[in-house]
């Protein structure tokens, strides 16, 4: 008999993949499960939106759990053309960021100021190290992120291992004079 601990957590309706506890898994409509994979691929269409009460919980409006079966398998069909059509509409960088707000923490005689730029992920993935380029009126900044954050109320909030497309979260980054501003993109090649 299976170790319900470990396993058992039924299977992707999408893919068939086992639903294992460690990875994160989302639900449809009707309530079945859908694997880590298959949520990464759906996600760049269908963009989770993270707002906050008036007593500072977080509240997620996750629109892939408003998908019935059929709708979220004809979506998986066409994740890849979508993200291609993506790509071709912003230059076919790898991945693509749309800042919404920024907070800065101000550095001194020889320290770089550290900026936190808070949106969402348009498509493609950012960690940790990776070399940025910020997109500002028509100039470009290069850089590298010091951290991938959660989105939270105040801003910035906690790390995460990455940033995927179609989620909200905060890319950090150190630099002196750099330009960035709501609207800007920061991308990655
Ligand atoms: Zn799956």
């Amino acid at each position: 008999m299976a170790d319900s601990k470990t396993i058992e957590r039924g299977f992707c309706r999408l893919c068939g993949r086992a639903l294992l506890p460690p990875e994160g898994f989302g639900g449809l409509k009707d309530g079945s499960g859908v694997c880590a994979a298959c949520l990464r691929k759906l996600r760049p269409m269908y963009p989770l939106a993270i707002s906050w009460d008036k007593k500072g919980n977080e509240v997620r409006q996750d629109p892939i759990r408003e998908l019935d079966t059929v709708q979220a398998a004809e979506s998986l069909k066409n994740a890849a053309a979508f993200i291609e059509e993506l790509r071709a509409k912003y230059d076919h960088h790898n991945a693509v960021f749309a800042v919404e707000s920024v907070t800065v923490e101000k550095g001194g005689f020889m320290k770089p100021s550290t900026y936190y730029a808070v949106g969402r992920v348009i498509y493609g993935c950012f960690e940790p190290e990776d070399r940025i380029t910020l997109l500002h009126g028509g100039g470009k900044a290069e850089t590298a992120l010091t951290c991938v954050r959660k989105r939270a109320s105040y801003g910035a909030g906690s790390p995460m291992d990455q940033g995927l497309g179609g989620q909200p979260c905060a890319l950090e980054f150190t630099g002196k004079g750099l330009a960035c501003e709501p609207g800007d993109l920061i991308v990655r090649d």
